[in-house]
């Protein structure tokens, strides 16, 4: 494994039983607070997502506007944000996804994407009702879905299934 992976997965943090039992949290505050990793992340992400050539960064609300507003800035790219219903202020699209228990959804700007080459980024990947979700409002408003990338995966949880034949870059997988 590339070193900079082992220096960055020592500053995630298993928070067991939240936000509910029987969940173990992911916690990536120790890494946002070292700068040296968090500039890792965005190197490697970088590296990873560029020979995809995308021309826009689409963040997933919220921790995916954290690594996917760094990652636009590091790539010189635009950056559309995926936000939770009622959030975004223009006109909108929303797509519902299924949780554990019940659903939620999400929301895109009617013009956030049009003909442009999407890479969706999210801070980890679970069951991947979220990303693909995501993934259906980029396609909906004619945007192209060139990849996925992601600090975290937990493979056990079989997101990629959801994900398409799209490339997926996982930083860790857990
Ligand atoms: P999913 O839709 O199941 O792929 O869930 C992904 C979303 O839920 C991401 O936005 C994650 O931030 C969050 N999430 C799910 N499971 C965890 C976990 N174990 N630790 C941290 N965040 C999680």
């Amino acid at each position: 494994m590339d070193d900079r992976l082992v220096h960055i997965a020592s500053r995630i943090r298993d928070v067991p039983d939240f936000p509910k039992p029987g969940i173990l949290f992911k916690d990536i505050t120790p890494l946002l607070a070292d700068g040296t990793m968090f500039r890792s992340v965005v190197d490697v992400m970088a590296e990873r997502v560029a020979p995809h050539r995308p021309t826009r960064i689409v963040g997933i609300e919220s921790r995916g506007f954290l690594f996917g507003a760094a990652l636009a800035t590091r790539l010189g790219i635009g950056l559309a944000p995926v936000r939770k219903p009622g959030k975004l202020p223009w006109r909108t699209v929303r797509e519902t996804y299924s949780l554990e228990y019940g659903t939620d959804a999400l929301e895109i700007h009617e013009d956030a994407v049009a003909g442009e080459r999407c890479v969706i980024i999210d801070d980890l990947l679970a069951t991947g009702g979220t990303a693909s979700a995501a993934a259906r409002l980029v396609t909906r408003q004619q945007g192209r879905v060139v990849g996925f990338a992601f600090l975290i995966e937990l493979g056990f949880l079989e997101g990629r299934s959801k994900l398409g034949d799209h490339p997926i870059e996982a930083l860790l997988n857990y």
